[in-house]
């Protein structure tokens, strides 16, 4: 049986962090919560904090320190504690391979697509009996995208505004032959292992989701050998730039009077069943 505890609290803006982000300490006046879910615990204690008058709330993705592989992330409560504290707006950032030569360790990429390779996933809140289809023809916030793609032009940062992402079921990396698929059958843009069914859940809980996804390496198809060290380096450049738009992007996420053409927010008036 859980408890649910309601924190006293709310929040408008949620963010993942993905590796390398487990610190919210740009953020002012911050709170810790444990939040009891229907799905058990989220992958770390929420915190919720001020940045420029919005009030934020951040999950480590893996929990702080890293301790949790991508295929064990309690992705339903983490979407569901967000919910719950009221945010709206979810920004994502996750650590991503690329699966093209101009997609450079370094970039930024926004995702408007992906494809769903994970093997043994919760993927829904509506397991019965109540039954939903969402649409997810196109998967991520067009609002939210635009924003991020705004922010990292006007900080001068080098980034991509479309990009497919394959989603793995990890915690391996691909084979050569799995990273040739990706490449040239999907026409996939980057690869990585926590967007799925992170994205999905968002879209159930009808909140705007959009990824920023940083490009750590070529995958395995390149045979180019990188070393971990290399990877580490470009992986803390990357939160560096990650933490320069967040900065920027997060006193623009439209308020609540502010009118949206996006639909994120209905996403289940037409998928009940
Ligand atoms: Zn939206």
């Amino acid at each position: 049986m859980c408890v649910l505890v309601k924190p006293p609290t709310q929040a408008e803006v949620g963010l993942i962090g993905g590796s390398g982000l487990y610190d919210p300490g740009m953020f002012e006046e911050v709170k810790e919560f444990k939040i009891y879910t229907p799905y058990g615990l989220p992958s770390d204690n929420v915190f919720v904090g001020f940045y420029k008058g919005r009030r934020v709330a951040f999950i480590p993705r893996h929990g702080r320190g890293h301790k949790i592989p991508p295929h064990r992330i309690n992705f339903r409560a983490n979407i569901w504690a967000l919910k719950s504290l009221g945010v709206k707006w979810v920004v994502a950032v996750s650590a991503v391979g690329s699966l093209r030569e101009d997609y450079m360790p370094g970039d930024i990429v926004i995702p408007d697509q992906f494809i769903d390779m994970t093997k043994g996933r919760v993927y829904t809140f509506f397991d019965g009996p109540t039954v939903a289809h969402v649409s997810m023809a196109d998967p991520f916030c067009p609002t939210l995208r635009a924003l991020v793609a705004d922010v990292a032009k006007s900080l001068n940062i080098k980034h991509h505004v479309r990009g497919t992402y394959v989603c793995i079921e990890g915690p391996r990396f691909s084979t050569r032959a799995e990273s040739r698929v990706w490449k040239e059958v999907f026409k996939a843009d980057v690869v990585g292992m926590t967007l799925v069914p992170e994205v999905n859940l968002a879209r159930e809980a009808e909140l705007h989701y959009a990824t920023i996804a940083l490009v750590t390496d070529y995958d395995v198809w390149a045979e180019k050998p990188v070393t971990a060290e290399e990877v580490s380096k470009v992986m803390a450049e990357n939160v560096e730039k990650a933490k320069r738009i967040l900065a920027e992007l997060i006193p623009k996420i439209p308020k609540p009077e502010d009118k949206v053409e996006c639909a994120c927010e209905r996403s289940l008036k037409d998928a009940l069943v």
